[in-house]
């Protein structure tokens, strides 16, 4: 997680996933079900060439289940396959590997035509870091997972997880960085802690956050704060959480770090409820987001 991406990491992070690319069936791409856009590199169809994808929505447990409906339809309509998961859970992780094999039916059929049978599809995890790859590969590894060990043309020694008897999987994921050149989309990364927070400060952040949530989900504040949503400005409410919590400096001023600390782990362990950082409709005006 302390990662900074430098023009230098992309591109090794960039050479290693197309490595990785070539000994691969599909590919397995993590996008974080609370900001399915915003968590996904826009870049992934170029580096990835015209490999099938499956796309699985990691920490569904923590987002909204509307909205990750809504996106599910948004990806689906794009003709993308979109699994939602719960890595902790292990909800919605046995179906990965049926609904691969449904995704690369076409493929191996075309190949069985030429001669060529496939026993096993192989699979890469990618996506961004701390979007769940690491947990979803230990969960499809589980206890009984076996490791085929290397395999001649793998120049590193890479190791495949057997998942079930049609799926082998990379043991090591790709690596792909967070686009946050945009404001937007570096603040919901930031909200959901994909990025570290001092890339922007975490007063910041959480003023964002009170904004957002004060909107979006004002129950969820109340509850968790016993604060009553109605003007305030973010400013006022940061400051009325921190009076809740006691976030005091000698003197009776308000602790500002404290209390956004407070609101920025509530949000990211899921404490303050369910919350989904942004929707499909935010995209509707921008445009594609893809083509950036
Ligand atoms: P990686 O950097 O992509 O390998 O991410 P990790 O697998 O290390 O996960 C990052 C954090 O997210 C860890 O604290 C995990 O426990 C948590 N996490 C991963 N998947 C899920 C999920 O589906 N639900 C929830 N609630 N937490 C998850």
């Amino acid at each position: 997680m302390s990662i900074h991406w430098f023009p230098g990491h992309m591109a090794k992070a960039r050479r290693q996933i197309e490595e990785k690319c070539k000994q691969v069936d599909i590919v397995i791409e993590l996008l974080d079900a609370r900001l399915p856009l915003a968590s996904r590199n826009p870049m992934i169809d170029e580096i990835t060439g015209h490999k099938p994808r499956l796309v699985l929505f990691t920490k569904g447990d923590m987002a909204d289940e509307s909205l990750t409906n809504e996106w599910i339809s948004y990806f689906t309509q794009l003709g993308v396959s979109v699994l939602p998961i719960d890595a902790k859970t292990g909800k919605g992780v046995p179906k990965i590997a049926s609904t691969c094999e449904e995704i690369l039916e076409p493929l191996f059929v075309s190949r069985k035509k030429k001669g060529i049978v496939s026993k096993r599809m192989r699979a890469m995890v990618l996506g961004i870091p701390n979007v769940g790859k690491s947990s979803l590969i230990n969960r499809l590894a589980g206890r009984h997972a076996t490791q085929t060990g290397d395999r001649p043309g793998v120049t590193k020694a890479q190791q495949w997880i057997r998942v079930g008897k049609k799926l082998e999987l990379l043991d090591t994921p790709g690596i792909l960085w967070p686009k946050f050149e945009d404001p937007d989309t570096g603040m919901r990364l930031a909200m959901s802690g994909a990025i570290k927070d001092d890339i922007l400060p975490t007063e910041e952040i959480a003023l964002y956050t009170l904004k957002y949530v004060s909107f979006h989900y004002p129950k969820l504040l109340e509850e968790r704060y016993s604060v009553v949503i109605q003007e305030q400005t973010p400013v006022e409410l940061l400051d009325e959480i921190g009076k809740k919590r006691g976030c005091l400096m000698r003197g009776g001023e308000i602790d500002w770090d404290k209390a956004a600390d407070i609101v920025m782990g509530d949000l990211r362990s899921g404490r303050l409820g369910r919350i989904t950082l942004e929707s499909p409709s935010d995209y509707e005006e921008i445009g594609n987001e893809e083509n950036d």
